[in-house]
């Protein structure tokens, strides 16, 4: 049976609520043989995950997932099998980090305006002195009673239009991508179907992608249904891209995106893994677990 791969997965070290080490031993007790470690803009978790992998024999491949201002909008762009002592890859990211403690801030003033008090120090708590994201402002409202729900939060606080919004300022692609190549790591564009683009917008982004060195597209993903994939498979054979596989995991409690838990590759897709030493080596394979798709809430 082809291996499990998992190629898109949060931990503590950004709005994941398991610990490198939990991320890892799930893992494997899910049966997953390949994993990737993406956290959000940050490389921290790399070291421990790698530790417990090699512990429970488990294929952990380096990973980070980016934030990419383009095309007015935020994007996320994943890097696979990258070099962590990259300094251009660091460097870039120590930006991002930057940036996102000041916007972390600015969230909390917009929010203080809006009569929500605190909201910077309560997110500061959940993210346990780590990164700071807006699902830790979820987190710190639901526990408040602002909302039911993190997407509620989302809704209702943190997207355009809502008090605690603004615009993210985050790497260009051409930067983002840049930094993955100098890293000898592949770049991947995220969960592509949650941006909404237009077929065009959508063809504008993979031109720019593969022009900066792009080569991958996720297109089994948590957060896709089933036309989702197989629209996404056919953009990638159709541009020359591969396909990769990641159920966007955050925690056991999100109920859309299980560890490992996703459908095989559809027929005619070449794998990220393609070219990766000892791995399957043949287009086509997937996922084993034949799994149907559910619908995102
Ligand atoms: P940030 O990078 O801090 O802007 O946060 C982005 C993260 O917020 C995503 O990776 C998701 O984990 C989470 N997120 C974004 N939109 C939603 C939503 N509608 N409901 C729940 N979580 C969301
Ligand atoms: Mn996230
Ligand atoms: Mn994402
Ligand atoms: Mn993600």
């Amino acid at each position: 049976m082809p291996e499990i791969y998992d190629l898109h997965t949060h931990s503590t070290a950004s709005d994941g609520t398991l610990t490198p080490p939990e991320l890892i031993a799930l893992a494997a007790q899910k049966g997953v043989g390949v994993l990737a470690l993406t956290d959000h803009d940050t490389l921290d978790g790399l070291d421990v995950a790698q530790r417990t992998a090699d512990a429970v024999g488990l294929i952990l491949r380096t990973g980070v997932e980016i934030s990419v201002s383009w095309g007015g909008r935020t994007i996320h762009i994943i890097a696979l099998g990258i070099d962590s002592r990259c300094e251009e890859l660091r460097g870039g990211l120590a930006r991002l980090s930057t940036y996102r403690r000041w916007r972390a801030e600015e969230i909390g003033r917009r929010l203080a305006k809006a009569g929500i008090e605190d909201a910077f120090e309560g997110a500061k708590a959940f993210s346990n002195g780590r990164l700071i994201g807006r699902t830790h402002f979820a987190r710190f409202l639901v526990r408040k009673g602002y909302a039911r729900s993190e997407p509620d939060v989302f809704k209702h606080y943190l997207v355009k239009g809502k008090p605690g919004h603004l615009a993210g300022e985050w790497a260009t692609l051409e930067e983002a991508v840049g930094w993955i190549c100098a890293a000898g790591g592949q770049a991947v564009i995220a969960h592509p179907a949650r941006y909404r683009f237009t077929r065009s917008k959508l063809l504008r982004l993979i031109a720019e992608f593969k022009e900066s060195g792009g080569v991958g597209i996720e297109v089994v993903s948590g957060n896709h249904n089933r036309d989702e994939c197989l629209y996404f498979a056919r953009l990638a054979r159709e541009n020359g891209l591969l396909a990769s596989v990641g159920s966007d995991f955050h925690g056991p409690e999100n109920p859309w995106a299980g560890l490992g838990d996703l459908p095989a590759l559809p027929a005619h897709c070449t794998p990220i893994w393609v070219d990766w030493e000892g791995r399957g080596s043949y287009p086509g394979i997937g996922n084993r677990s034949g799994k149907g798709f559910r619908d995102r809430p």
